[in-house]
């Protein structure tokens, strides 16, 4: 993952600082020369550029012998020029060297086939676009640099223009079928809370990461989600640095084994994943909703409605930040990106949701449980809302109900406090009430527990079923250990007050990677409290949020400077430090240190 679980408050309308007007994107086509060579091939590049990123598309076409596996490579003539976000294609860069490898499915290219990659990017000063490309090593134009289109000479403004116009990408204009998946088993009843009275699955694969380390044994008993984040995942992924050898199905078998009443999984993979931040970026572009389909959610529902685990309560987490983003990180806000609004745009996200729902939800012992980021992100009436209707315009989508859901789960992934004990929102301080602190700053909400139970109130009320309960993540918002405060703050001020007495130790409730001085919550437990189904641990306690600098990598993960502990921040954080810890490894890769600290700080203490 990860998102920007950001705040997102009063200040969310502040024109997009430094977005510039879109600039005709130019195009590049390279022929082939190359005679000597069986590899010839034929590069479209064209850009929409903007001030300091842009979107490139490239489609290459094989003008030689039929490719299977192909590597496209190319030299940026700008040092600035980077890829930050790619899909349809693996695309690494050192220097200004950029390649980009097919993935299983576009390998094959006969001869005259084609076909489309593209990623975003960015640049300062100019954005050239690149004179030559190599296929497999080839030169594509044979090295004569004598593209038959010249590149457009016009490089884009370095100042923005007057006006607040985000960058966008042309999204597709059709939209993607909403024919309902057919029911693959007769739909059972399902129970009201399936958390409830049965033991959860524990995952081996992280068991065996956690018991590795000193004192692990104290908490590798209980139940984590598997989470889903690659088609790969779902037969096994021995090679990922999250995940294991164990697919979907073993899994199950475990289960089994294990006499586990209940089993997570995290669907987690929707076209143009984690479409504001960098550091979970998935391998599906925005355009591949039919591959998410076809070849992730089918495949996982197949497996799911097996009879021989009807007596399993099989829990799917839908999509972590997926949808509060097309509600906060669009066009015309503090970072809002091109890539939320290009799914968006063409529905892949409310598509994709919709369908994972109907066809998952048609399994009569499956429970689908939506995200609905956390307090510090949709707190806000402004977000509150529009996030509540959005989340019930996904559930009736791609043919599904509102019976697909079986509630809602907050603070995946996050470290919101479960509840501040020495801080309400309703407390005053000399008559200024503490909404006006920094750091509460305006929020209606200071804690998850308060939050998702009045947002529970609000789904009910726009559509969703009254019997729907929400899950919260707890498996890194304890904040105990030495700096804990053990009582409210110093009334001198509303800011005194609130800092002195939270628990939640961030420099900015929008900082959401690895965050230092965090510690274990809650263990995981059925019913602990009013229209909660469970306290759980989805975001498997160790496994990194992000690497703190960049680190090349093939699971398409990019670098996220909100996992940099040197990086001072932004809009999207009130420009605050990020509080992130050192020498992070890539999002879901084990992270020793940072485990061994949430032990340390585990609240309840371990
Ligand atoms: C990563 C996934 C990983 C998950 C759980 C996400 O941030 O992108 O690869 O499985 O976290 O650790």
């Amino acid at each position: 993952m990860n998102v920007w679980r950001r705040l997102s408050g009063p200040r969310r309308t502040l024109a997009l600082a430094g977005a510039g007007v879109l600039v005709a994107g130019g195009l590049v086509t390279i022929p082939v020369t190359a005679a000597q060579a069986a590899t010839q091939c034929d590069i479209a590049y064209t850009t929409n550029d903007w001030q300091g990123g842009f979107t490139a598309n490239i489609t290459i076409k094989n003008l030689g012998d039929p490719v299977n596996g192909w590597t496209l490579g190319w030299t940026f003539p700008n040092s600035s020029q980077r890829v930050q976000q790619g899909w349809s294609a693996t695309f690494t860069q050192s220097g200004s060297q950029v390649t980009a490898r097919s993935l299983s499915y576009n390998g094959s290219l006969a001869t005259g086939a084609s076909t489309s990659i593209g990623f975003n990017g960015a640049w300062s000063g100019s954005n050239p676009k690149p004179t030559s490309f190599t296929l497999n090593g080839v030169v594509c134009n044979g090295g004569t640099g004598n593209p038959t289109t010249p590149p457009p000479t016009t490089a884009p403004p370095t100042t923005a223009p007057p006006t607040t116009a985000p960058p966008t990408t042309a999204p597709p204009t059709t939209a993607p079928p909403t024919t309902a998946p057919p029911t693959t088993t007769p739909p059972g009843t399902k129970v009201d809370n399936p958390y409830a009275g049965v033991r959860g699955y524990v995952n081996p694969e992280w068991k065996a990461k956690a018991d590795a380390e000193p004192g692990g044994s104290r908490v590798s008993n209980n139940p984590t989600a598997v989470w889903l984040d690659r088609i790969a995942a779902i037969n096994g992924t021995p090679n990922s640095s999250s995940n294991g050898a164990f697919g979907v199905r073993d899994h199950l078998e475990e289960a089994l084994r294990q006499g586990a009443g209940y089993i997570q999984f995290v669907i987690y993979n929707l076209p143009g994943r984690d479409c504001s931040a960098l550091a979970s970026n998935g391998e599906l572009g925005p355009n591949e909703l039919p591959r998410y389909k076809a070849e992730y959610i089918d495949p996982i529902a197949a497996i799911q409605s097996d009879a021989k685990y009807r007596n399993i309560r099989i829990i799917n987490v839908i999509e972590i930040d997926s949808l509060p983003n097309l509600v906060t990180n669009t066009s015309g806000q503090a970072g809002g990106t091109v890539m939320c609004d290009t799914v968006k745009a063409n529905g892949a996200y409310v598509n994709g949701v919709g369908y994972a729902l109907a066809k998952l939800g048609a399994i009569g012992n499956v429970y689908n449980y939506i995200d609905a980021g956390h307090h510090g992100w949709l707190g806000w009436d402004s977000n509150f809302g529009p996030t509540a209707d959005i989340l019930k315009t996904a559930a009736v989508a791609s043919g599904s109900t509102v019976n697909n859901v079986h509630g809602f789960i907050t603070n995946t992934a996050n470290y919101s406090a479960l509840v501040e004990p020495y801080f309400k929102v309703t407390d005053t301080v000399n008559g200024q009430t503490v909404r006006q602190s920094k750091w509460v700053d305006w929020n209606f909400y200071v804690d998850e527990l308060s939050f998702a139970q009045a947002f529970r109130t609000k789904l009910i009320s726009v559509g969703f079923n009254s019997n729907i309960g929400m899950l919260i993540d707890t498996s890194r918002n304890g904040w105990g250990g030495a700096n804990r405060p053990t009582g409210p703050g110093a009334t001198t001020s509303v800011d005194t007050y609130v800092n002195g007495g939270r628990i939640d130790r961030r420099a900015h409730a929008g900082n959401w990677c690895n965050q230092a001085g965090a510690g274990l919550g809650e263990r995981p437990r059925a019913n602990p409290a009013t229209g909660i189904d469970a306290y759980v641990w989805v975001k498997p306690p160790g496994e990194s949020d992000g690497s703190s600098s960049e680190i090349p990598n093939n699971e398409g993960k990019g670098f996220d400077r909100m996992c940099d502990p040197t990086y001072g921040g932004n809009a999207r954080n009130g420009n605050n430090p990020t509080g992130a810890l050192p020498n992070a490894p890539i999002s879901g890769a084990w992270f020793s240190a940072q485990f061994q600290e949430l032990m340390r700080n585990a609240y309840p203490a371990l």
